[in-house]
């Protein structure tokens, strides 16, 4: 269930546009072991967060589990991802998860893999939330806690765009909260 939302066609475009310019790929953000991509968007009363990791940051492999402790990883990290309070944090703006889609190996196309070919064995995870703010208009900030609960992320290339303002940033375990204005 992906929200049809008037901002996701600009911010689309700009996404499309850096990870262009970025890797010559017109959708998807190189996949680099221990890089995220988070696209934010807040409109309205909403906050749509849509999250793309190589899976070998959250799973520690990227195909499906066929030991028990790859089944047990696959059953850990997918209830993680559900729990959505717990890996972003909207001070003040009383933000409610409305709805989930949680993707948990997905092939894409991506134009890097590490440097070398492409071999066929890695995976992504997609993970996209729309949270609900019953005020919204308190919003300044949001808390990425993705690091802590996943450790193998090391560092997360965002975007966000709200009806007012946009801008990129690098986050790090040591920097982890995106300021929206
Ligand atoms: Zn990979």
């Amino acid at each position: 269930m992906r929200p049809k939302l008037s901002g996701i066609v600009l911010f689309l475009a700009i996404s499309s546009s850096v990870a262009a310019a970025s890797s010559g790929h017109p959708t998807h953000e190189p996949h680099v072991h221990g890089i995220a991509a988070l696209n934010v968007i807040v409109e309205k009363n909403a906050v749509h967060l849509a999250l793309e990791s190589p899976a070998m940051n959250l799973l520690g492999f990227e195909h499906a589990p066929v030991t028990d402790e790859q089944k047990a990883a696959y059953q850990a990290t997918q209830q993680k991802l559900t729990e959505a309070s717990k890996l972003f944090a909207f001070p003040g703006a009383n933000c409610q998860l409305e709805s989930s889609n949680i993707q948990m190996l997905e092939k894409h196309a991506h134009a890097d893999h590490d440097g070398h070919e492409h071999s066929g064995e890695h995976a992504d995870v997609d993970a996209d939330y729309r949270f609900n703010c019953s005020r919204i208009q308190e919003l300044r900030e949001i808390r990425i806690h993705l690091f802590t609960v996943f450790p193998g992320i090391q560092q997360i290339k965002a975007q966000w765009i709200t009806g007012r303002s946009q801008g990129i940033k690098t986050l790090t375990p040591a920097t982890n909260h995106l300021q929206l204005k």
